[in-house]
């Protein structure tokens, strides 16, 4: 669809009513929002003739970012709902995605966010918000396997105690206020030697369930590692960590958080805010690592997600 017809799509008069019976009935969408002027950015997606109970509100009008996602994607869900009714959950991939209000011109809209896994297959999906079910495409994002070898010490998935549940600890946090604005930024200048999604066959054997949940940047020991954007320090781990190393982990806000490991230097403290490109470590070699590099990745909602596009657009 181009720009023009989906801002023609959105200049059509399309009205709300609800009926005594505390049912309401959606014929359409009222409302034009600066995201749509913006252009094709948003898909937009109409409420059609939809008859839903009032203790489920509809959503007058919900945006997906894109409804044709590749796997290790992000969502963004804009809605508007009626003043003073709190928005459902968007549900997916039998997970639920909590709604954050933002204020708008014209009143207060919500934004979502929930992220294709990798490992999903491509094809027809469904995202539920509250009564309304929405389909999506999920794209074949095509991630390349990488053959690499490591010694036998290194060659395994061994955690120290705690280490785990810290990390997961971290991965779950889900704070109310969004710190950043703008896109991401790389965390490290350094060349990047393993992408994200990559398969791996390590030693010869194709490792299951396993992919690569974030960028490597091959920068050598004591290079600067940055904040990639603005936000709160959750994680300043500094010894320990067998399978990780030393780590930071940085919560962006809403469920987006950035972790940074195999650190040779820690600079940060848990609970500290920082920057967008301020100076939270330095590479190391530290954990699992068959060479200096940095691991980097960001989780939203627990879901690991491709930095490339934090790095391009904002959500
Ligand atoms: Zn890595």
């Amino acid at each position: 669809m181009s720009n023009n017809q989906l801002r023609s799509e959105h200049r059509r008069f399309q009205s709300f009513l609800r009926n005594p019976l505390l049912k309401l009935q959606i014929i359409g969408s009222l409302l034009v929002t600066a995201s749509i002027a913006q252009g094709a950015y948003w898909g937009c997606l109409h409420a059609q003739e939809e008859t839903v109970s009032s203790s489920a509100p509809a959503p007058q009008e919900v945006w997906f970012s894109s409804e044709k996602p590749k796997q290790g994607e992000t969502v963004e869900v804009e809605l508007r709902m009626p003043a003073a009714v709190p928005p459902p959950p968007v549900e997916f991939n039998k997970e639920s995605y909590k709604f954050f209000p933002f204020q708008a011109e014209g009143g207060t809209i919500y934004k979502a966010l929930f992220t294709v896994p990798v490992v999903m297959k491509p094809g027809a999906k469904s995202v539920k918000i509250g009564s309304t079910t929405r389909n999506i495409t999920v794209l074949d994002a095509h991630y390349p396997v990488q053959r690499m070898t490591l010694p036998p010490s290194k060659n395994n998935f061994n955690t120290a105690p705690g280490e785990e549940e810290a990390i997961d600890g971290a991965k779950g946090t889900v704070s109310a206020e969004r710190f950043w604005k703008g896109n991401f930024q790389a965390p490290s200048a350094a060349r990047v030697s393993a992408g994200f999604g990559l398969r791996r066959i390590v030693n010869g054997k194709l490792l299951d369930d396993y992919f690569h949940s974030g960028l490597d940047f091959a920068g050598g020991i004591g290079s600067p590692v940055a904040a990639c954007a603005p936000g709160k320090v959750l994680l300043a781990v500094s010894k320990g960590f067998k399978l990780h190393g030393n780590t930071v982990a940085i919560d962006h806000g809403q469920g987006v958080v950035s972790f940074y490991i195999h650190l040779s230097k820690v600079l940060v403290k848990e609970g500290q805010m920082v920057k967008q490109g301020e100076k939270i470590g330095a590479i190391g070699q530290t954990g699992r690592a068959n060479g200096p590099h940095l691991h980097f990745s960001i989780y939203v909602n627990k879901v690991a997600s491709t930095p490339w596009q934090w790095f391009r657009k904002a959500h």
